[in-house]
């Protein structure tokens, strides 16, 4: 298991490139920043993995996020590693720190995944639900069925190579109800299930928990 759970742990989020993001899903803010370009320097990127890497800290979790991380290209991945191994030392110093990488998917091509495997990234994506009406919030219009095929390709691919796979769930009114249906299609898609849900939190999520039979003290 990731070490995401241990007590000891201190989690960087890193937005690379902001909020800016392929996608614009309603609930969310990344299409005010749709027209950025930005892309987080290399000299922040140090500053930040510096301080990281002080003995202070047992042991650090990179989250990189957004928006989508994955426009920053690789080459921004690669600084990461490389500046990663500069400061924590090699091999991380022996698994002081990871990566973890919370992509929608779409970006998430052969050659990418090639490079977060061998780089020992996690991968975690966001998806709603098992279908477009559970996902109404994120992919919407002309193009919605092939932008969730996607997505589910990619969640797909993760898991065909063998690696973890984290998800995040946004639970609302379209999907609530659909308590048992979408514990499965999650269990089938994903290896660090329970975890989300204790870290969900709201109404629509104690109704989700509860249409599964599950009070919310049950599983804290
Ligand atoms: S994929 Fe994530 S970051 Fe992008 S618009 Fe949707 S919720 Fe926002």
């Amino acid at each position: 298991m990731s070490s995401i759970y241990r007590r000891d742990s201190v989690i960087v989020v890193v937005r690379p490139v902001d909020e800016r993001c392929n996608l614009s899903c309603e609930y969310c803010n990344a299409a005010v920043h749709a027209n950025s370009r930005a892309i987080m320097s290399r000299e922040t990127l140090e500053r930040i993995i510096v301080q990281a890497s002080k003995p202070d800290y047992r042991f650090v979790q990179f989250v990189w996020h957004g928006g989508e991380p994955l426009l920053a290209g690789l080459d921004f991945y690669k600084a990461v590693l490389e500046l990663q191994q500069q400061h924590f030392g090699g091999n991380f110093a022996a698994g002081r720190c990871e990566n973890v990488i919370q992509t929608n998917g779409l970006l998430l091509s052969t050659n990418t995944l090639d490079f977060l495997e061998k780089g020992g990234f996690w991968i975690g994506t966001s998806i709603d639900g098992p279908d477009l009406s559970a996902n109404r919030y994120r992919f919407q219009g002309r193009g919605a069925e092939t932008v969730l095929k996607k997505t589910l390709d990619a969640c797909r691919s993760v898991r065909a190579r063998g690696l973890s796979l984290l998800t995040i769930s946004v639970i609302h009114d379209a999907n609530f109800y659909r308590a048992e249906e979408m514990y499965h299609f999650f269990c089938k898609l994903d290896d660090i299930l329970a975890a989300q849900i204790r870290r969900s939190c709201g109404c629509f999520v104690k109704a989700f928990l509860e249409g599964l039979g599950l009070g919310v003290r049950n599983i804290q």
